[in-house]
């Protein structure tokens, strides 16, 4: 939407009648839209709320990645909620994450509050009213939907549900067979005897390929440049001895969290003050598990520092299985261009393929793609500063959150969650109706950076969209991104009367 449009919208919302109101509303039905939801009920039980959500059912990345062998590749010890024993395998199917969230929303009754079908479209505050009002489409009828709250929390994940990332590449269209991309897999496709070509290195690409290649004739993964792999157990062997011991579940849960949070907090230690060490443990642990005289130099040592970018895991090895049984194989290189049978790739080879699986990622989107204004001026984000990677500078009443890209994301909700439920305590103690981050007198002249510092993470679809992203500060707290065991320090004692938080 542009700015002119946003204000024209911004200018219709003088019609107030038929419009619900609740205290909090929240973008989003995903990991981050669910947990929020739970920390808000069982802190503030009076307060109304709704979770808003684009998609027909929960599970926000979970509900629309259904591809084949779709699993976490964080532990589910950390990546399940500080508040709900996890009882399964370290790793996890996107299927049992759906069960498990299904259960959160059951037993906390959220079902009530969520609202599928509403994409969130525009939010204006007014500081007149102290309120958001909130524009909404459904999905299924088209019809226009209208809230107003005290709060908005933004749980909307980090990119677009409906739009995947698909580079357009020279010949695509003379090609005979299929392209897919995972977001969007259709539920009818049957791989059995085809010969598969997936395009991608990440996540994504090393999950889908040990599963199709169990029915596919053969699969080829093409990437450009190669990743880091980790190929741990499926199931920690500290978990199968608490549980043989009959621990109860809730005490499994903490410790494995705890032994889960040091191994990663040791490999995130590693990344910036040994990553030479790291490199070469990474290589070597993943040496046993090729075919012999594999090229590793080749196919498996990246261009950049481990953790510049996700480590992808491929619990037990699979995807060194499917190689090793020649069922994979995989080809680093570039491609020149689609021909009728297949790729070409830069050194004239021709992959023959069936279908080619488009594993490229995401178009990242800001805040949800909502149009946001504040007293009927639009919001430029670029031209704003995160508060501590919750709230952002010159935004009343609005956090968001944003997980970790190196630990499990849902660490980060639990801890956000504590931070907005502390703000919300203070807003009360204070009688303040409206909280807004706002810079200080020594704040000014802060050097803004961009949103990720390419030295820390650098994966595509965060450098493809800073441009458009808010920025971080050079000092608390008007940072964010910082690893998991400083903002476990930090977030709980963060300083709520620190002049940055503009209380009224
Ligand atoms: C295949 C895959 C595997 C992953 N595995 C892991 C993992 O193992 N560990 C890890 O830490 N991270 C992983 N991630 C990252 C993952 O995105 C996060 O872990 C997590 O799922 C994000 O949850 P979320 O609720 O914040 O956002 P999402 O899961 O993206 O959900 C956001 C929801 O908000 C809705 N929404 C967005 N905008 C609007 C709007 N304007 N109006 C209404 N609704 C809106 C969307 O429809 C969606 O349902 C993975 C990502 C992918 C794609």
């Amino acid at each position: 939407m542009t700015m002119t449009e946003q204000r024209t919208v911004a200018a219709a919302r003088n019609d107030k009648s038929d419009v619900e109101h609740v205290d909090v509303l929240i973008v989003g039905a995903g990991v981050s839209g669910i947990g929020a939801a739970h920390h808000l009920q069982e802190q503030f039980p009076d307060r109304s709320f709704v979770i808003l959500d684009a998609q027909d059912n929960r599970g926000g990345t979970w509900w629309t990645h259904r591809y084949p062998g779709v699993r976490s590749d964080s532990d589910l010890f950390t990546y399940g909620y500080r508040f709900k024993p996890w009882r399964g395998p370290s790793i996890a199917a996107g299927e049992e994450i759906l069960n498990y969230l299904d259960e959160v929303i059951d037993e906390d009754d959220l079902g009530r509050h969520i609202r599928y079908h509403q994409r969130v479209t525009a939010a204006n505050w007014s500081t007149e009213d102290r309120r958001w009002t909130v524009e909404a489409t459904r999905g299924d009828n088209g019809e226009q939907v209208r809230y107003t709250t005290n709060f908005l929390w933004m749980c909307q994940g980090y990119y677009n549900h409906a739009k995947p990332y698909q580079p357009r590449w020279e010949g695509m269209d003379r090609f005979h067979g299929l392209v897919v991309h995972p977001q969007q897999w259709p539920e009818d496709l049957d791989l059995a005897g085809k010969r598969v070509v997936v395009i991608g290195s990440g996540s994504t690409a090393s999950t889908l390929i040990p599963a199709i290649s169990k029915e596919a004739a053969h699969v080829t993964m093409l990437q450009r440049s190669p990743s880091y792999f980790l190929a741990p157990p499926l199931t920690h062997e500290l978990a199968v001895t608490l549980r043989q011991l009959d621990v109860p579940e809730d005490w499994t849960h903490e410790i494995l969290r705890r032994a889960y949070t040091a191994q990663f907090n040791e490999l995130a230690r590693m990344s910036h003050e040994a990553p030479d060490q790291l490199h070469e443990f990474l290589m070597e642990s993943m040496k046993p598990l090729l075919p012999e005289g594999f090229d590793i130099e080749q196919h498996f040592t990246p261009r950049y520092r481990p953790w510049q970018q996700r480590i992808a895991i491929v619990p037990e090895g699979d995807l060194f299985a499917a190689l090793r049984e020649g069922k994979a194989s995989i080809v680093t290189d570039t491609i020149e261009t689609f021909t009728e049978k297949g790729i070409r790739v830069s050194s004239g080879e021709e992959l023959e393929a069936d279908v080619v699986v488009s594993a490229t990622g995401f178009n990242l989107s800001v805040m949800g793609d909502v149009a946001f204004t504040v007293d009927d001026d639009p919001v430029d984000f670029t031209e704003r500063v995160t508060w501590r990677g919750v709230m952002i500078s010159g935004i009343p009443n609005m956090a968001y959150i944003f997980g970790y890209f190196r630990h499990s994301w849902t660490l980060r909700v639990d801890l956000v969650s504590d931070l907005v439920g502390r703000v919300f305590e203070r807003m009360q103690d204070r009688g303040a109706t409206m909280v807004v981050p706002t810079l200080r007198e020594e704040d000014a002249g802060m050097q803004l950076r961009p949103w990720s510092d390419p030295e820390n993470f650098n994966a595509g679809y965060v450098l493809r969209s800073q441009h458009i992203l808010f920025k971080q500060g050079d000092r608390e707290p008007w940072t964010h991104m910082l690893e998991h065991a400083q903002e476990m320090e930090i977030l709980p004692k963060a300083d709520l009367e620190d002049g940055s938080l503009v209380y009224t």
